[in-house]
């Protein structure tokens, strides 16, 4: 189905997760993110639905997934804060902290937070 591939897109296909001391680790986001489902595989994961928003600071996009192995339905929350401009800053710090950052969240199917997953 070509519709599902065009949501695929913009999905990230890892995000990275902090970890205490060991710096980030990659995970993989073709997976089912509810609860008591092992899923990772992405033939059995059906985006259908996306959300798409955005304010001055945020751009937020919302991807609806069906999970074919536990028939559940959960949202990706992808969060890209916008750069901010910092004037002051010169040198290779300023490029640094300008970089744009994304988040990523798991949320169920009525869009209750499951909790931050990591960075993209
Ligand atoms: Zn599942």
């Amino acid at each position: 189905m070509s519709n599902d591939e065009d949501l695929w897109q913009h999905i990230p296909s890892y995000a990275w997760v902090a970890l205490a001391r060991r710096g980030m680790e990659k995970i993989s986001l073709d997976q089912c993110f509810l609860k008591g489902c092992d899923n990772e595989d992405p033939k059995l994961l059906e985006p259908f639905k996306k959300e798409e928003f955005e304010d001055e600071k945020k751009q937020v996009k919302k991807i609806h997934i069906k999970c074919n192995k536990c028939n559940g339905v959960f949202q990706l929350k992808l969060e890209t804060i916008k750069r901010v401009a910092k004037p002051t800053k010169t040198g290779k710090d300023a490029d640094e902290e300008a970089l744009s950052m994304g988040m990523v969240y798991a949320l169920d199917e009525n869009g209750k937070d499951l909790g931050h997953i990591g960075y993209f």
